[in-house]
């Protein structure tokens, strides 16, 4: 399997390659050549566990590692660092199911890729004989940062510089990350929102006097957001466990379509799923839930992509963005691969801010359907979810689980759903119990915490547990124009 760039004047690369890389050389991301399907013995696939599945996904997109390198990756991503050996669940609710994403070691969706990738990765380096330091720069809007960095922490040949939007991540995820261990490790709180922080990042990447400057000291660039198709790759798994996994208990007939609803940011959980459905899973819409910052939203109703807008911090920070950099990929499919036309579309974003797709490529993206949740909405629906079955679910989970109870109340559409559960509540465990109990329910995090764990009767994770105590270790904080001196001055080049 080749791996193309979305701009096109790049080369074709095998999938170590473009793992290593994360982006390519012309700034677009890397797409498989082709789509593969999915094979027709994945009807029988209800008994299998998620490794096995996780082995049967990948191998048809990764197909320079070979079964032993997959499978001991796949072996020593998805383990105890769970802590369920299912590794995803689904809870029934009504006609829709919730698949629990959170239950690797930063309780949020971003372990399910980041568990995989660092392995990936170093086989990666092996195979294109890269013996210099591997320096992971990553963006994030609240979660990708800690599993990014539980992931790379004390691994040999990496290190790994962390940007996240001071002031605009829960305080449990900002504690999360401040108090990450391992000396390759590095926190840096920049003065800006998301948007900001991922710009930047991307700028390092096409600086290409700052690559000299590393590659001078034995050091190359690689990214951990969901830009690299190791990150996006990984998630199309769970979309076809889940499936086998109903089809196996006898909750869908043969062949029956689900809905699949995803709390979306940068586009790329949901993107996964319309991958999993361009490779036979029988999936029919695609609902693109958005919270304040709606510009999906507007998207998929006008056709029109357009940035530049207030920017709203919301309850949900993990999609407080306006840059959904994975949009690109679906672009580049929705015009039939058509490099040019993306680049430039791609330019109209980066200069104007805003850009128009025609008809055609509308037409083409006719199963997503774009929904959004205020922060009422938000608040009001994790009530009402806890009051109608006694599930306690987070806010992201929540923009989502509005999103849809909308969309069926105007459409009338019956198939099952299944809503993607993206963070545990305890992440967000004041905001929740606000929701559950009241405005005035908690005086801060950790008390909140306590009554989630009475109202939820589930067990605290041990991620909560771990930073009760733990030190803070980063203090680091950039102006967002800045970052690449603070990240020179941290690499020490
Ligand atoms: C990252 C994240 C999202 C958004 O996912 P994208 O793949 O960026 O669309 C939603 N919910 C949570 C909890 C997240 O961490």
């Amino acid at each position: 399997m080749k791996y193309k760039s979305t701009r096109g004047s790049s080369r074709e690369v095998g999938a170590s390659e473009a793992i290593l890389r994360g982006l390519a050389e012309d700034g677009g991301l890397y797409m498989p050549e082709r789509i593969p399907r999915l094979p027709a013995d994945r009807r029988d696939w209800g008994d299998k566990s998620y490794q096995e599945i996780a082995y049967e996904v990948l191998r048809l997109y990764l197909d320079d590692y070979d079964e032993e390198e997959l499978r001991a990756c796949i072996g020593a991503a998805y383990d105890e660092k769970f802590d369920i050996e299912e590794i995803v669940a689904l809870v029934k609710a009504k006609e829709e199911y919730f698949l629990e994403l959170f239950h690797g070691s930063t309780i949020a969706f971003k372990d399910m890729a980041l568990s995989l990738l660092p392995h990936l990765l170093r086989l990666a380096a092996k195979k294109n004989a890269v013996g210099d330091e591997i320096v992971i720069l990553t963006a994030t809007s609240g979660d990708t940062g800690k599993a990014a960095m539980s992931g790379f922490a004390d691994v040999p040949g990496t290190r790994i510089a962390v940007f996240y939007p001071k002031g605009g991540v829960s305080r449990i995820q900002e504690l999360q990350m401040l108090t990450q261990k391992g000396e390759n490790t590095h926190v840096i709180g920049i003065h800006g929102n998301f948007d900001d922080a991922q710009n930047a990042v991307k700028r390092i990447f096409a600086d290409e006097a700052f690559a000299e400057r590393l590659s001078g000291k034995g050091m190359r660039l690689s990214s951990a957001n969901s830009i690299n198709i190791g990150r996006l790759i990984p998630q199309i798994v769970y979309y076809v466990y889940a499936y086998a996994k109903l089809a196996g208990a006898g909750q869908l007939e043969e062949g029956e379509k689900i809905n699949v609803c995803v709390p979306t940011g940068n586009f790329g959980n949901i993107l996964a799923a319309y991958m999993a459905k361009q490779m036979g899973l029988p999936i029919n819409k695609l609902i693109c839930a958005s919270n304040e910052n709606k510009v999906l939203y507007d998207f998929f109703r006008e056709g029109e992509y357009k940035s530049r807008r207030e920017f709203v911090l919301t309850t949900s920070p993990s999609m407080d963005i306006l840059i959904s950099s994975n949009l690109e990929r679906l672009i580049y499919l929705s015009c039939g691969s058509d490099a040019k036309k993306t680049a430039d579309l791609m330019q109209s974003l980066s200069k104007e801010g805003e850009y128009r797709i025609d008809e055609e490529m509308r037409a083409y993206m006719g199963d997503f359907v774009g929904g959004f949740a205020s922060e009422e909405e938000c608040a009001a629906q994790i009530r009402r979810v806890y009051e109608e079955i006694g599930y306690v679910i987070d806010p992201h989970t929540a923009v989502a689980s509005h999103v849809y109870r909308q969309y069926r109340e105007k459409t009338g559409d019956g198939h099952k759903t299944l809503i993607a559960a993206t963070a545990s509540p305890y992440k967000f465990a004041e905001t929740v119990e606000r929701a559950i109990r009241g405005e005035g329910a908690c005086k801060d995090e950790w008390e909140a915490i306590e009554l989630l764990h009475l109202d939820s009767k589930t067990k605290i994770p041990s991620a909560i547990e771990e930073i009760r105590s733990a030190q803070i270790r980063h203090r680091e904080e950039s102006e967002t124009e800045r970052i690449d001196q603070a990240l020179a001055r941290i690499l020490k080049i």
